[in-house]
């Protein structure tokens, strides 16, 4: 079997490859109320919150798309930090909805400057809501959120975040950070496979919900809020889905938060450990690395493409290139959710043998 060592899709553990497997429900019915019940109360603990989560059905793309239409109107002034694809994403689903985005890009491989932001706002005070990505995954860099958040609460802005690779595998207290929506997805840190983005909305995000009046049918909060005091959703749920999460998180909290972070923090340090032995350079800002995918710069004569070829049919390890305008310029190791160091270290020699066929020359 493959190595799958990407940022999502990431790796089912045993108990819940079993899970999904279980005959179907009605989803409407007491048995998926106790199970979704179980699951809400769990990604709490998990998300650090009292708010409201939601179970939306869909890729992490879909819970990014809720976030805005149901915090803003077309017409807003929406600030939109970005340092990279995601973040850049982020910027045109709003813009797409008709919100006025005003964009403060950083440089791809770099951390957003928190006094950066504040400037952005203080030069346009009409701005509501601010837009941000904590852990940006085609570059490998994890903003500092809290002090994003200090100063877009200073400025009393609605805070708006991208957590779908961080959440459940970085520490992302969403209460104490004031988090008004975060936005997960299954696939990412949860050990699940894709089909839900999971998302919180805080006291000051329903106040915007209650005005917001851009389009939405499917996506709806208010939906979803009623269907869940009835231990529904309004849609058909990926009901299979939500079997392997009450496992999944069942097992996360067992393990308990501040070592499911230590554990990605020690895996993160093992990747770019390795790469460094490889006489590989690190693409992302040292200070700001991920510790759920670490990006590498391809150099000294390396063919990426290449070597993702042979590492994927000839050592059955996984791994992904870079987007956009990183194609072929760097790539990216995934270590997020069922990961541990051996898996790291099988990459490692992996690429060690790959990477000299590749047209490496350094080392
Ligand atoms: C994976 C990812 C997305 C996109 O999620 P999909 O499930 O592919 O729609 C968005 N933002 C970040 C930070 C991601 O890692």
């Amino acid at each position: 079997m493959d190595n799958l060592r990407v940022p999502g899709p990431t790796p089912l553990p045993d108990e819940v490859l079993k899970t999904i497997n279980r005959q179907m429900i009605n989803h409407r019915s007491p048995e998926f109320q106790q199970i979704q019940g179980s699951v809400i109360t769990d990604l709490q603990k998990l998300f650090q919150t009292k708010n409201d989560v939601f179970l939306l059905t869909g890729s992490g793309t879909g819970g990014l798309e809720a976030g805005v239409v149901n915090t803003m109107s077309s017409g807003d002034k929406v600030l939109s930090v970005s340092i990279g694809v995601f973040g850049d994403r982020f910027g045109a689903i709003a813009k797409k909805f008709g919100a006025e985005v005003t964009p403060l890009s950083f440089e791809w491989g770099q951390a957003a400057d928190p006094d950066e932001v504040a400037k952005a706002l203080k030069a346009e005070p009409g701005i509501k809501t601010v837009l941000v990505t904590h852990n940006e995954t085609s570059t490998g860099v994890t903003n500092d959120l809290k002090a994003i958040s200090a100063v877009v609460k200073e400025a009393d802005k609605l805070l708006v975040v991208d957590a779908i690779s961080s959440l459940g595998s970085i520490d992302l207290p969403v209460d104490d950070w004031n988090i008004d929506i975060a936005i997960t997805g299954s696939q990412k840190g949860w050990m699940v496979p894709p089909g839900l983005a999971m998302v919180s909305i805080s006291q000051k995000g329903w106040q915007a919900f209650a005005e917001a009046t851009m389009p939405r049918f499917y996506w709806d909060f208010g939906k979803a809020k009623s269907y869940l005091e009835r231990g529904q959703t309004p849609w058909t749920p990926a009901v299979s889905v939500v079997y392997g999460l009450e496992i999944s998180l069942k097992m996360m909290l067992k393990e308990g938060l501040t070592n499911i972070f230590a554990r990605h923090a020690r895996v993160a340090q093992a990747a770019r450990e390795g790469i460094k032995s490889l006489g590989l350079p690190l693409f992302a800002e040292a200070s700001h690395a991920s510790n759920t995918v670490t990006s590498v710069a391809a150099s000294e004569g390396l063919d990426t493409k290449k070597m993702l070829k042979i590492m994927r049919e000839e050592e059955h390890v996984v791994i992904a290139g870079g987007q956009q305008k990183l194609d072929g310029k760097i790539f990216r190791l995934g270590h997020l959710g069922w990961v541990t160091e051996k898996d790291i270290e099988i990459v490692i020699s992996a690429l060690k043998k790959v990477l000299p066929r590749a047209g490496f020359k350094g080392g």
